[in-house]
C-alpha cells in the first residue's frame, strides 16, 4: 500500500491512495488539465483511477471532482449531505455512502470518519488493506472522542496541522473568518494535532505527513516547535505542501 499528494492547503487537495491494483483519488480540489499534470508526476494516468473519493464540499476539495470524473467515467463515493452541494450534483456516477458505515472497493475497506466541519455531511477516510492501515485527517475543528478511535492505530496518518492559534489571532482575517477558522467546526490547529499525536501509537507510525498547513497562518517553524515532542517519537515525518504536494510513500 502506498500513498501521495497531488497538492494540500486551501488552494486545492488531492491524495492518492494506492492498494494492490486499486488506485483511489480521494478530493479533488484543482482544474482538470492541473490535476491531468500532478497525477502524471506521480506516474498516474487518470484513466487508472479506480473511484474518487470526496470528504466534503468545500471547493480546495471538490473543485476538480466533477469535471475529473465525468471526463474519465469515474465513480465519485460520497455521502448525500456533499452529493447535494451544487458542484457535484452533476456527476454522473455518484455512489452514496454513509457516514458511519464501512464501504469496500475491490479489495480495500474504507471506513468514513465523521466529523465537526462547516459542511453539509463532511467524512474523512481510514483505508485498510491486507493488514495495514491509512488514515487521513484534515479539515476538522475539533478532535471527538470517535475521531480519536478510528485514527489511534494506523500505520500511515496525513493529518492536518493548519493554524498557529497565535497567528491566526494576530494575523488581518476578519474576525467572522477567524472564528470560522479556529472554531469547532473549522480547521485544527498545531495544538490540537499535537494533542491527537500524543494519542496515537507512534511505535506503529511508519510515515507521518503534516498536511493541509495554512499559508497566512501558520509557517514550518511554528508547526515544528508544538509538535516538537511527538515529532522526536516518530521515525517519518513530512509537510505536505500545496504546490508539491508529496511523493508516493510506501507502507510495508
Ligand atoms: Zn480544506
Ligand atoms: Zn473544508
Amino acid at each position: 500500500m502506498r500513498f501521495a499528494s497531488i497538492g494540500s492547503g486551501s488552494r486545492g487537495n488531492g491524495t492518492v491512495v494506492q492498494a494492490g491494483d486499486s488506485l483511489l483519488l480521494v478530493d479533488c480540489g484543482f482544474a482538470l488539465k492541473e490535476t491531468e499534470a500532478r497525477l502524471a508526476k506521480l506516474g498516474v494516468a487518470p484513466q487508472q483511477l479506480r473511484a474518487i473519493l470526496v470528504t466534503h464540499e468545500h471547493g480546495d476539495h471538490c473543485s476538480g471532482v466533477r469535471v475529473l470524473a465525468n471526463r474519465y467515467r469515474l465513480p465519485v463515493y460520497m455521502t448525500a449531505g456533499t452529493a447535494r452541494a451544487k458542484p457535484l450534483a452533476a456527476v454522473e456516477c455518484p455512489i452514496i455512502i454513509d457516514s458511519h458505515a464501512p464501504f469496500v472497493i475491490d479489495d480495500v475497506c474504507i471506513q468514513p470518519v465523521a466529523v465537526p466541519h462547516d459542511a453539509a455531511e463532511p467524512v474523512q477516510f481510514v483505508f485498510d488493506w491486507s493488514g495495514r492501515r491509512l488514515g487521513v485527517l484534515t479539515d476538522l475543528g475539533a478532535i471527538t472522542p470517535f475521531v480519536k478511535s478510528h485514527y489511534c492505530a494506523c500505520d500511515a496518518l496525513l493529518l492536518e496541522s493548519n493554524h498557529c492559534v497565535d497567528m491566526l489571532a494576530r494575523g488581518d482575517y476578519p474576525s467572522s473568518l477567524k472564528l470560522r477558522v479556529g472554531g469547532r467546526f473549522g480547521h485544527l490547529s498545531n495544538a490540537q494535532a499535537a494533542d491527537l499525536l500524543e494519542e496515537v501509537d507512534a511505535a506503529r507510525l511508519q510515515h507521518l505527513v503534516i498536511a493541509h498547513l495554512s499559508e497566512k497562518n501558520n509557517t514550518l517553524e511554528r508547526v515544528q516547535q508544538s509538535l516538537a515532542d511527538v515529532l522526536q517519537k516518530m521515525r517519518n515525518v513530512l509537510f505536505a505542501c500545496q504546490e508539491e504536494g508529496f511523493g508516493w510513500l510506501t507502507i510495508s
